[in-house]
């Protein structure tokens, strides 16, 4: 059995102030007692006070990103340890925002996947193909080379810390969803890529969540899937009574 996570990406919203109230809407209204894993990824100024705020809740914080470099000359950039040294332990890795309007690469994103791991840290690492990709049906080739190129290089024994969270570019912030369908039909053709590489005690175990459009109104259908551990949420994660609601349907 697999415990369900979902996961709330802030993105770049809420300040010091908003970031405080959308905290304490959130400890009244998510569920005390459903076995899930609930996240939230406020953004980086606000990690501090979320890790406080948070710190005697059943809601867990993470990071949007980080660098790859232990440390040094990168200006306006976080380090791994700077995130561990406030209680971030998880950070989100390889957004397709990161992707498509920071550069970077599949090559970026696995050096900060081997960063993080190092540190102990938990990875949820995001990949998905864009609406060209499904287009012209090259989704599952897409999806596994992200996969080969960002995270295969790591040993079975790091899948301990790895979440992977497929999310199709053309689904994220446009209200346009995956039908629970096509869901399933790829988290089991990425459980099935891990198989292969990783044998079946990863592959069985680790969580693989969906991101893109999930609202309250379809995300009890989209995690009933079997091969769907959860979900990595945008634009819903920013309503308690939303987010609240997803849980409810994890
Ligand atoms: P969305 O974003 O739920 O607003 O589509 C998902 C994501 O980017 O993780």
């Amino acid at each position: 059995m697999r415990t369900k996570i979902v996961a709330g990406n802030w993105k770049m919203h809420k300040n010091a102030e908003e970031t405080e109230d959308l905290l304490n809407d959130l400890i009244a209204a998510v569920p005390q007692d459903k076995e899930v894993q609930i996240i939230v990824a406020p953004t980086f100024v606000n990690l501090a006070a979320a890790v406080e705020h948070l710190e005697f809740t059943n809601i867990y914080v993470a990071a949007q990103n980080m660098h790859q470099a232990e440390g040094g000359a990168f200006t306006g950039e976080i380090s791994a340890d700077m995130l561990k040294s406030i209680g971030v332990k998880t950070v989100i890795l390889g957004h397709s925002e990161r992707r498509a309007y920071f550069n970077e690469t599949d090559s970026i994103i696995a050096s900060k996947v081997a960063t993080a791991l190092k540190h102990d840290m938990t990875v949820i690492f995001c990949f998905g193909e864009e609406l060209k990709d499904r287009q012209s049906n090259n989704h599952f080739n897409i999806v596994e080379q992200q996969l080969l190129d960002g995270i295969f290089f790591t040993e079975a024994a790091h899948w301990e810390n790895i979440v992977l969270a497929y999310e199709p570019v053309w689904a994220i912030g446009t209200g346009e969803t995956a039908s629970p369908e096509q869901a399933q039909e790829m988290h089991e053709f990425i459980r099935e890529t891990v198989r292969k590489k990783y044998g079946s005690q990863v592959a069985d175990s680790v969580r693989i969540l969906y991101g893109g459009s999930v609202k309250p109104e379809n995300a009890a259908e989209i995690f009933a899937k079997p091969d769907v551990d959860g979900g990595l949420i945008g634009g819903a994660s920013l309503k308690a009574a939303d987010f609240a609601a997803i849980i409810n349907g994890a």
